[in-house]
């Protein structure tokens, strides 16, 4: 499924199976989960993809063919492939252990091709080496909405126990499973009147949910937001107690309105969350060891991938959304 033009339907066409360089591996997908970013590329409110393009960053599949330089991968091994596809290894953010803010970084289904395909290639330094129980397609937005859901709340301090989440989506259902299982407290913020997802973040073990324009019952330690909306930022701060921390998860965000300064005072603060190192990918299938995440997913086959992700952008879908291949 290729994205020729931004503002445009993704084309069913057939291509060429790619073949991988030296440092990159052939993979035959399994399953590819749709991401809000996917909507974010699609409808320019990221401006720089490569065109044309696969989308496509929550793939996962098995490796068919590997390329001459590679070791720690071989064929028939089970990888998933995340959102970020390649890092200098030499900038100083690289330098630094922040490989996810590299000057120099690449991106999956963005500047370089994604999983909205049956092969796709990728460098094998990226993906990670699966276990077989991630073979179901539902795993599939493990790759980003549970990394960038995780990267999300490993921000937060360890001491906070009320967190928000607000936008419950892919990552917030993820995420409250594994907050849960540790012993927080989760307040899950949706549409004003989206009764539907406000029964779903219950039934994932949100102790609390409501409309974005409500009250929480209690003050929050932290908040994280997944909706794409500016204008949460001002009222999360409101939700949030003295120091307690605003994370913004998305990789777009409307604009944020001007507020108080009375509503930041009390050292609480605001952050954003870009991309993910391969670090946040160990430590997070590491968490899943012990905590059994289950994802909620609507299929799709990879040719109803407009109609998949004109649902998704009209809040049609509970979970995530994925695109299984075979
Ligand atoms: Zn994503
Ligand atoms: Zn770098």
């Amino acid at each position: 499924m290729i994205l020729e033009a931004q503002k445009k339907p993704l084309v069913f066409k057939k291509v060429a199976i790619p073949e991988p360089a030296d440092d990159e591996v052939q993979i035959k997908i399994k399953a590819c989960g749709i991401c809000r970013t996917d909507l974010h590329v699609m409808d320019a409110d990221l401006t720089s993809p490569k065109l044309p393009l696969i989308m496509g960053h929550e793939i996962t599949g098995r490796v068919t063919k590997i390329g001459k330089a590679v070791s720690g991968l071989q064929v028939d091994d089970f990888v998933g492939v995340p959102w970020l596809g390649y890092t200098c290894g030499k900038c100083k953010f690289c330098k630094r252990g922040q490989e996810n803010l590299c000057d120099y970084a690449r991106f999956t289904g963005y500047t370089i091709n994604g999983g909205y395909a049956e092969y796709t290639v990728a460098n094998a330094r990226f993906c990670f080496k699966l276990d077989g129980k991630y073979d179901d397609p539902s795993s599939a937005p493990l790759m980003c909405a549970g990394l960038i859901g995780f990267r999300s709340y490993h921000m937060i301090s360890t001491s906070a126990k009320n967190i928000g989440l607000y936008g419950f989506g892919a990552a917030a259902h993820i995420i409250t499973q594994v907050a849960v299982a540790q012993g927080k407290k989760i307040f899950a913020f949706t549409r004003d009147g989206d009764t539907r997802s406000q029964e779903f973040a219950k039934k994932m073990g949100a102790a609390w949910a409501g409309g974005s324009g409500e009250n929480p019952p209690e003050k929050l330690d932290a908040a994280i937001i997944f909706a794409a909306a500016g204008e949460l930022v001002p009222k999360t701060l409101q939700d949030v107690d003295k120091g307690g921390e605003v994370i913004c998860g998305g990789i777009h965000m409307s604009g944020i309105p001007a507020f108080s300064y009375d509503l930041l005072w009390g050292e609480r603060m605001i952050k954003s969350v870009a991309n993910l190192t391969r670090q946040d990918g160990l430590d997070f299938f590491d968490i899943l060891k012990d905590v059994p995440v289950k994802t909620q997913t609507q299929f799709f086959k990879p040719e109803q991938a407009n109609e998949a992700l004109d649902m998704f952008r009209s809040g049609k879908i509970t979970g995530a959304a994925v695109l299984v291949m075979e």
